[in-house]
């Protein structure tokens, strides 16, 4: 019988090819995906009193006899008005429902009806106004529908999507729920013993068709800890096979660390230092490193990055530094080599454009060429983008992996720069990311990795005055422009695609975008700064013009760069003091945030101007953070706060279900559910006397990619 509940929904009758199209839209292909498909609320009618005792504005239900029902059209206001009188022993009360003459067919007077819904005042008598109905019984039939759906109780009210109203799929839903006990339960026994939380099946009962809202509450934490839980035994699975791993140890040079921040031009901040010293200790063990290196757009990571880099260099490791973008590995390139080549470490950059070594002449090789060079073990630190993880890059001895803007990768490439090294070595890892993650998520998404904190900010650094702006204080804003260039400055601004259209795939919305990008650059080459000169950065650039254009930005041969959202990681430019933000409220914080801290990385005070259209008080809420905040971690905790975890970086990527994701900040869930994950691996980590537990995880482990 569990047959039934695995079927596809188009191989039972009872689901017609409209039904079965409408739910395809909401991935529910099954009866079990039926089952799971939650609502999100209920609509509170178990309030059920008598005509005599209706109040106004009161919500309520009633149930009566239908004494009559006509359709009633108001040509001056172009309406139908459907309305019924009912009566039930104590009184009679009229309902009405505005232009859905269909209705009429259903309100067969002499039949019994339950409404359920608000209560009005209307011409001096109270009114139902478009309630929930439901015939409960029929003209000259005794029998009553024992269980009502729609009113007289706690009703479900889901997500509606696609033209799926909650009412619809009430009638398919309910029906199904016989089904439920067929459905084995995989959390263990004395889990659920434990934790008080209901058996599987009464919790699906009561998830769609609730007693109590108590009783939902709990079934929906039932399933929020079994979401959560799985999750946590996935972890600590992953954990285990770690700790079995073994990574080459890296022992601490201190002859060359000491020389290596000599030469620095500028003091490492006591926060940088720290990190460094961390990493150091790190690397020098034979388990390999796992740590996140966290710290705000500006705070100085690279050369923390480049400093493990070093060390590993000088005991004769090579090191993978990759970044997601072309521009960013070569910035890198170009910065630690010349400081790493005064040590003999001879570093390289390898994009899909090009392939570099650093020598006097910044010498151009062929791919194979520089493949040999890796392979040999020559080429000590090799930088770019996720170019370093093809299929034919094998390193001589790598023994620390670098993760630029480690959010910008997909988990599947991070692990894939693991598996670079020689067989049954594991190189140290290091990501890197200036969007910090709560420590809650952190700790769950991604297990138990190590947090370096960068903190504090290099000396001498001003924060950036930022100001949300409505469009009337645009042309306010050019004319500040207008002085900061002439004193010599230089202004981003970028522009997101404006118009919105879920239907467009990707390719077609860049496409669209970077066409707006540029009739923007056009029009404030025209009209608004004439005088000056205005470059256009974009996605689809190849990436030598890319270049070409931040080279003459970086030059100053241009004093605006207009650019659609591609600006957005790692590249530094310290003479440019203006960010101009258009479309603000299109963006999260993270990016916001990220796009922020293009400027303010030189001596002069920094502008950030967020502009945005009418936006909501939620997303106003969101950019006066932003105003307020001048730290990342601080942003982070507060976007985590209005925007839920869901929208955080990684999570959605990860492939987390939604009801996992809303309880991430469910921070006693959390640790419950972690507990009882480690206990259970610490006595039986294959599971294997927990056999439904088992396959619930191999289909969470298919399902999910955070691997
Ligand atoms: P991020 O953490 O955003 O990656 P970067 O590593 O790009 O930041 O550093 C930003 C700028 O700050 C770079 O130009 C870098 O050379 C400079 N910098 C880094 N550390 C210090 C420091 N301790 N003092 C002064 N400048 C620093
Ligand atoms: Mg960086």
């Amino acid at each position: 019988m569990v047959q039934i509940l695995d079927a596809p929904i188009q191989n039972i009758k009872y689901f017609g090819p409209a039904a079965v199209k409408k739910l395809a839209k909401l991935k529910i292909k099954t009866v079990r995906d039926l089952l799971y498909h939650f609502p999100f609320r209920y609509e509170d009618f178990s309030n059920f009193i008598s005509i005599a005792d209706i109040k106004t504005d009161c919500q309520a239900t009633a149930g009566g006899k239908i004494l009559s029902a006509k359709n009633i059209n108001i040509f001056r206001r172009r309406m139908v008005l459907t309305e019924i009188l009912i009566e039930d022993g104590t009184g009679e009360i009229k309902s009405v429902w505005f232009n859905q003459p269909y209705l009429l067919n259903q309100f067969q007077p002499g039949n019994q009806i339950n409404l359920s819904g608000k209560v009005v005042l209307s011409k001096k008598r109270l009114c139902f106004s478009n309630p929930a109905y439901e015939i409960t019984g029929r003209d000259g039939d005794s029998r009553r529908q024992k269980e009502t759906l729609h009113t007289g109780r706690l009703v479900p009210v889901y997500p509606e999507t696609y033209g799926l109203t909650s009412r619809w799929l009430r009638l398919i839903i309910k029906p199904l729920l016989r089904f439920v006990a067929q459905i084995p339960d995989p959390l263990p026994k004395e889990i659920k013993k434990d934790n008080n939380l209901p058996d599987l099946n009464s919790a699906l009962s009561q998830m769609h068709f609730p007693e109590t809202a108590e009783k939902a509450a709990l079934a929906k934490k039932r399933f929020a800890f079994e979401e959560l839980f799985i999750l946590q035994l996935f972890m600590g699975q992953s954990r285990l096979k770690l700790q079995k791993q073994k990574a080459p140890e890296v022992p601490f040079d201190e002859k060359m660390a000491k020389k290596f921040v000599g030469a620095l031009p500028f003091e490492l901040t006591g926060d940088q230092k720290k990190a460094a010293w961390q990493i150091i200790q790190d690397m020098s063990k034979n388990r390999p490193m796992n740590r996140l290196l966290e710290g705000d757009v500006g705070s100085g990571k690279t050369v923390v990055a480049a400093m493990a880099a070093c060390l590993a260099a000088s005991n004769g490791y090579q090191t993978a530094f990759m970044a997601p973008t072309e521009i960013l590995s070569r910035q890198h390139f170009e910065k630690i080599s010349p400081l790493l080549n005064k040590f003999n470490i001879a570093t390289g950059l390898l994009t899909s454009s090009e392939a570099k070594i650093f020598n006097d002449k910044g010498e151009k090789i062929s791919k194979n060429k520089f493949i040999e060079k890796v392979a040999s073990g020559e080429i000590k630190i090799v930088i770019g983008t996720h170019s370093l993880i093809q299929k034919n890059i094998r390193f001589k001895n790598l023994a620390l992996a670098i993760i630029d803007e480690q959010h910008r990768f997909g988990v599947n490439q991070r692990a894939e720069i693991l598996r670079r090294p020689a067989p049954q070595l594991v190189p140290h890892l290091l990501s890197m990311s200036a969007t910090p993650i709560p420590r809650t998520l952190g700790l769950t998404v991604w297990g138990d990795l190590d947090l370096s904190l960068i903190k504090e900010m290099p000396k001498g650094r001003k924060n950036i005055i930022t100001e949300i702006a409505p469009p009337e204080g645009r042309n306010r804003i050019y004319e500040f422009i207008k002085t900061e260039i002439k004193k010599g400055r230089q202004a981003f601004i970028v522009c997101p695609l404006i118009e919105e259209s879920k239907k467009l795939s990707e390719k077609l919305l860049e496409a669209r975008e970077i066409k707006a990008a540029k009739k923007e650059q056009e029009r404030l080459q025209e009209k608004i700064f004439p005088e000056f000169k205005i470059g256009l950065l974009h996605g689809r650039l190849k990436p030598k013009e890319k270049e070409k254009i931040m080279s003459e930005f970086l030059d100053k041969n241009l004093d605006i760069l207009v650019a659609t959202s591609v600006v957005e990681v790692g590249i530094d430019i310290p003479n440019a003091t203006i960010m101009m933000i258009e479309g603000a409220d299109r963006f999260g914080l993270a990016s916001l945030h990220q796009f922020r801290g293009r400027v303010g990385r030189g001596e002069h005070q920094s502008y950030c101007f967020l502009l945005t259209e009418s936006p909501s008080d939620k997303t106003n809420r969101r950019l006066k953070a932003l105003e307020s905040a001048q730290s990342g971690f601080d942003l982070a905790e507060r976007d985590l706060e209005i925007r839920g975890p869901g929208d955080f970086t990684g999570v959605r990527q990860a492939g987390l279900p939604d009801l996992a994701i809303a309880s991430l900040t469910d921070a006693k869930l959390v640790e419950q559910t972690r507990a009882a994950a480690k206990e259970i691996i610490s006595r039986d980590p294959n599971l294997n006397a927990y056999p439904l537990l088992k396959t619930r995880l191999a289909e969470f482990r298919n399902k999910i990619h955070l691997e």
